[in-house]
């Protein structure tokens, strides 16, 4: 029987929840810093004498089941969630069984190590069944069906123009389906929260921070700007940050790369990363093929 998306989000470990708020205080004031430094945009401005201050408020939300409640997994996604949590043990096994079932053989031989080995017909066949359960992973990979359900679904910058003629945003972060994809991609839910905070609030900065002379991109600009620009530099600079922050959060760079792999191609734009290393940030408006 299919399952729905909120199915599989009800059934995330509820202490996730507390995981990820875990790790966005610890990396929140490291990630606006190197952002507000690298990116030279500031949430706040001088002007005249009063200063223009932006708030981008960070919330927890298990996820975005308001249109995507209704998305059908196939039933075998219970057992690929399984599965994908026993990842490294069967790419280990597929790779190192042999050598396993060598030491299994010496037991009997060696009365050093006093432990009876195992019938060895029991698992001659284990070696060959988690190279066919791999497959079946890659395979049948519903990664690839929940990230391509729309862009950002970890996490979301909300934005606009108030009443007042402001332009303003917040950061929600969906730790649900953090927890969903941090288990399919086999990394940790700290590591994966690290990378979604850090593109998120990119985001924030690129569209809401002030430049030198206290420009902003307006809101209805920023929305019709290609989405392969906006991503290509919230890519940009969350690369920046993990690969600059590595001491503080070493596994977080791998998540990223992980996660990069199955995200749709406008994640991915090294073009675009080469026009903003070289100084053109708020250019290019319209780009190359967008991929999302
Ligand atoms: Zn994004």
């Amino acid at each position: 029987m299919p399952i729905t998306l909120s199915e599989l989000l009800r059934r995330v470990d509820p202490k996730t929840e507390e995981r990820v708020e875990g790790a966005r205080r610890r990396a929140n004031t490291t990630v606006r810093n190197l952002l507000r430094d690298r990116t030279r945009l500031s949430f706040s401005f001088e002007d005249e004498g009063q200063r223009r201050v932006r708030q981008v408020s960070v919330t927890l939300d298990p996820g975005r089941p308001h249109n995507l409640q209704d998305i059908e997994f196939d039933d075998d996604i219970l057992v690929l969630l399984e599965l994908s949590k026993v990842r490294t043990l069967l790419e280990a096994g597929a790779l190192r069984w042999s050598n396993y079932q060598s030491v299994n053989q010496m037991l009997a031989a060696n009365e050093s190590i006093q432990m009876q080995p195992l019938d060895g017909a029991l698992f001659e066949h284990h070696q060959e069944r988690f190279k066919e359960l791999l497959q079946v992973l890659d395979t049948r990979d519903p990664l690839q069906k929940i990230l391509h359900l729309e862009h950002d679904i970890l996490g979301e910058y909300s934005y606009g123009t108030n009443f007042y003629g402001e332009e303003v945003g917040e950061v929600f972060i969906y730790w649900g389906i953090i927890g969903l994809v941090s288990d399919l991609l086999g990394v940790n839910v700290e590591d994966l929260t690290i990378v979604v905070l850090a593109h998120e609030l990119a985001h924030a900065y690129t569209h809401q921070g002030f430049e030198i002379d206290g420009t902003q991109w307006e809101s209805k600009r920023f929305k019709s700007v290609d989405k392969s620009v906006k991503e290509g530099l919230a890519q940009y600079f969350t690369h920046l940050f993990l690969t600059s922050k590595q001491d503080s959060f070493p596994d977080a760079f791998d998540a990223f790369e992980k996660l990069r792999e199955k995200q749709a191609a406008c994640y991915s734009t090294p073009a675009l990363f080469i026009q903003f290393i070289s100084g053109r940030l708020r250019a290019p408006e319209s780009a190359v093929e967008s991929g999302c």
